[in-house]
């Protein structure tokens, strides 16, 4: 049967892998060696569970918007993401880490980060477990997100100032990558996404799954089956996409829609828009799709969104593209603050401005009135606030 999940060798199609250095060798292979194993154990999945539940507050809903319907005459339904404690799908993620650092006998946790939402979510479980928690973060970033910097210290994490380079968040990786090599015993690293050397991609995309998982049984209860016609989520890295696509990659009936941000349009130079404008490339150790120019300098991405605003997508997605399997749309800043103030005046519920984007595909695509379409509302827009303000005078 074909797949559009990992193989043994770590590879979605032509996309993955593990491109490392050397001295990475033994970090990578720990994990390569253990995730399953570990990850699978009773006791694991009842920790894991009892936490989702009790901590991050899952199931997060799965809420039919009914004027958002009535207006696009379709069946739409949110997956509420933005329920979970931190605002966010990021935190389910951080939390499956956590207890497989701890059962690999980890009393140290580093992360990189460049929006601070991943920094955030990590420094929040650390507090919750009493470890040790180092974020690297660029010097511009960290004067760009003030707030998600004093939560992170509020946590008790250390925020450590990547000087390097053009200071932000692939700077901050590579602080991360060369203190991983130096402390390769005691420290789990902690990437945000579905990005990075195999088993990263595939174990980040399990930890998510849970949002899939119970789209399943919701949409059971309230359509009477367990699949939709079209799933929808915004693309960054591709972990909140990756959490509600995955138990759906093999189910060909549904179709799968991946949107990515356009920035100030995809031929501005401004823009995030990987698929459209990605060759193939090696990036945070994995092979993948990603922006580049002719002699392979990775360009700056650009989005109004932080979250959105990474020069690639992980393994996974690149695969999804290249097949076909997914369709993916870009949507500019403008489209994207637009579908979200409409989502805000129309459900009440205001979103992230990465959220905002997946919003905008009802602007560009028509669906039948009797089809069912999932988007994933992958965060809230309190942290936000400020550009909604500055965009649209408030
Ligand atoms: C970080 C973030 C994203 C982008 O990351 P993915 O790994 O692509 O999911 C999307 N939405 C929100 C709310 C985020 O915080």
């Amino acid at each position: 049967m074909s797949t559009y999940h990992v193989d043994e060798r770590g590879y979605y199609g032509d996309f993955g892998g593990a491109y490392i250095p050397e001295m990475l060798y033994p970090n990578t292979e720990e994990l390569r060696t253990q995730y399953l194993k570990i990850t699978e154990e009773a006791s694991f999945k009842e920790e894991f569970d009892a936490l989702l539940r009790d901590y991050v507050g899952r199931p997060t809903p799965l809420y039919f918007a009914e004027r958002l319907s009535e207006k696009y005459k379709t069946k739409i339904y949110l997956k509420r993401e933005d329920l979970c404690h931190t605002g966010a799908h990021k935190v389910n993620n951080t939390i499956g880490q956590i207890l497989l650092a701890k059962r690999l006998g980890k009393n140290r946790i580093i992360a990189e980060t460049g929006a601070g939402q991943h920094g955030v979510a990590t420094a929040t479980v650390c507090a919750l477990m009493g470890i040790e928690c180092v974020v690297y973060m660029g010097e511009i970033d960290i004067a760009r997100q003030a707030p998600n910097v004093a939560r992170m210290k509020l946590l008790g994490a250390e925020v450590r100032p990547a000087t390097s380079g053009s200071r932000t968040l692939k700077d901050a990786t590579n602080e991360a990558i060369r203190d991983w090599i130096n402390n390769p015993v005691s420290t789990h690293y902690i990437i945000g996404s579905v990005v990075g050397p195999h088993p990263y991609p595939d174990m980040v995309a399990r930890f998510q799954s849970v949002i899939s998982e119970e789209v399943k049984a919701q949409l059971q209860e309230k359509e009477g089956r367990t699949s939709p016609d079209h799933v929808i989520a915004c693309v960054g890295g591709g972990s909140n996409a990756a959490g509600i696509y995955y138990h759906y990659l093999d189910v060909p009936e549904v179709n799968i829609i991946a949107v990515e941000a356009a920035g100030k349009g995809i031929d501005s130079g401004e823009s995030a828009a990987t698929s459209a404008l990605g060759k193939e490339g090696i990036i945070h150790g994995s092979k993948t799709l990603l922006m580049q120019s002719p002699d392979g300098q990775i360009t700056e991405p650009y989005s109004i969104s932080a979250g959105l605003d990474y020069p690639g997508v992980g393994p996974m997605h690149a695969h999804l593209y290249r097949s076909g399997r997914a369709e993916f749309i870009s949507v500019t800043d403008d489209d994207a603050m637009q579908a979200g103030r409409e989502l805000s005046a129309l459900e009440g519920i205001i979103p992230a401005i990465e959220t905002s984007h997946a919003f905008s595909v009802f602007d560009q695509k028509k669906f039948g009135s009797e089809e069912v379409v999932v988007v994933n509302l992958s965060g809230r827009g309190d942290k936000d606030l400020q550009t909604y303000i500055d965009y649209f005078n408030l």
